[in-house]
């Protein structure tokens, strides 16, 4: 443990990230809204810079020499996403604009040939809009049954709720791996297998997953796995979707374009094979490029490192809020990743995180785009703090005291 803390200096890792370094509103930055997006190391800035000012090229079109070299590393990237969540072809990950896309992306093309009248998707409680309204839209035009699986008190997911809604019309169960609002991570392998056994495919929305826990989509079984760079320490407008490489198969496109056909004549079209067949257009080759540089420094902290560090600050947080009287934590499910829903007494989070903006802490206010969740809590919307690895104890120690601000103001 102690080599382990030694290793994992937040203090040095900082250093990684200039833009943690600065004042706001003369205070220091206290950067607490990583769930909806995470900041970024030097290193992926540094790519991203160096795509565009020695290489940029259009890849897989050009005989040149800076399209030969943008293409090798724009693969050469994808294929370092393949290693860091495990799958087994490169031509399983499609590159897509972020979690977002990629679930809209399989209930198009998956969802349209597959899913009939009568037919069932589960969800559940915990689903950010992104995992709920494509599921809707399908249903709707499918006339299609969405089922929604309840959780309990504690955010944890209501398993015998699951086993009972499984039934013979369920075609598939599109579920989060982490809560973005609560934290709450689902027990994925045994959820899948049951699904499984039941002849149902599972989609996994990743989005929250991959930045907080190692994730290992071969172990997990599922088939499709959905995430975004921009969680997980990379730039904005890229991410990806995992497919099992017979169903990517099986599946029509998406969009149609350049770079997902083989052949076009005005009688007839090709569609090109995988992973270009689901990626029409010039894709963000930068981005892509400078994803997998974020997946490589990550890979150098060590994924158990962060994990035990996040848990670290985690419980540290946890504890030091509930020394005060007056916040509910919203979420306590066990083996919760780092992500704090909270409430003080009867005060609105958005005047909440007014005032803590004030003394330079960003924290998200709101239903974090899962509106129904908040329902279910019979509330408007938290407070969140989501945590990260360059995260300290110290700012945690920040943020409760400017809670005390802002109980001072409004109680
Ligand atoms: N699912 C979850 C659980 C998320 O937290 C988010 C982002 N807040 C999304 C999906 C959508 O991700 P993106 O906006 O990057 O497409």
């Amino acid at each position: 443990m102690e080599k382990q803390l030694q290793l994992f200096d937040p203090m040095i890792i900082r250093k990684d990230f200039p833009v943690l370094s600065q004042k706001v509103n003369n205070q220091p930055l206290v950067y607490f809204d990583n769930a909806a997006t995470t900041q970024k190391p030097q290193i992926v800035v540094d790519a991203l810079t160096n795509y565009y000012q020695n290489y940029n090229a259009n890849v897989h079109r050009g005989v040149h020499h800076l399209s030969q070299v943008a293409t090798a590393a724009f693969e050469e990237s994808r294929d370092t996403i393949r290693r860091y969540i495990n799958a087994a072809y490169t031509h399983e990950i499609i590159l897509t604009r972020g979690s977002t896309e990629s679930i809209n992306l399989v209930a198009s093309t998956w969802g349209r040939q597959n899913v009939k009248e009568g037919d069932e998707i589960l969800i559940t409680e915990l689903e950010h809009h992104s995992n709920i309204v494509p599921w809707q839209m399908l249903c709707e035009e499918k006339k299609a049954r969405l089922r929604v699986i309840p959780i309990n008190d504690d955010g944890s997911l209501n398993i015998d709720a699951f086993h009972n809604l499984l039934n013979s019309k369920t075609k598939l169960l599109a579920i989060t791996h982490v809560s973005n609002s609560l934290g709450t991570v689902i027990p994925l392998k045994e959820i899948i297998s049951a699904a499984h056994s039941n002849n149902t495919l599972v989609l996994v929305d990743g989005a929250q997953a991959l930045s907080h826990l190692k994730v290992d989509v071969i172990d997990l079984d599922c088939d499709f796995y959905a995430f975004s760079a921009h969680k997980v320490y990379g730039p904005m407008g890229i991410g990806g979707l995992y497919g099992k490489e017979k169903l990517l198969n099986e599946m029509p496109p998406y969009q149609g374009g350049g770079e997902m056909i083989s052949t076009v004549s005005f009688e007839k079209t090709v569609y090109n094979e995988l992973p270009f067949k689901f990626e029409a257009g010039t894709p963000n080759a930068g981005g892509t490029i400078a994803f997998a540089s974020a997946l490589n420094y990550l890979k150098g902290l060590g994924i158990d490192a962060i994990e035990a560090y996040e848990k670290e600050l985690l419980d540290y947080a946890t504890q030091r809020l509930l020394e005060k009287s007056n916040i509910r934590i919203v979420g306590t499910a066990p083996g919760k990743a780092a992500i704090i829903s909270f409430l003080i007494d009867k005060i609105h989070p958005y005047d909440a995180g007014t005032i803590l903006d004030q003394m330079g802490i960003a924290v998200r206010t709101g239903n974090h785009c899962t509106q129904p969740l908040m329902q279910r809590f019979g509330i408007q919307g938290t407070i969140r703090a989501s945590l990260a690895f360059y995260n300290t104890k110290s700012e945690i120690d920040s943020l409760i005291n400017g809670i005390s601000k802002v109980e001072e103001l409004f109680l």
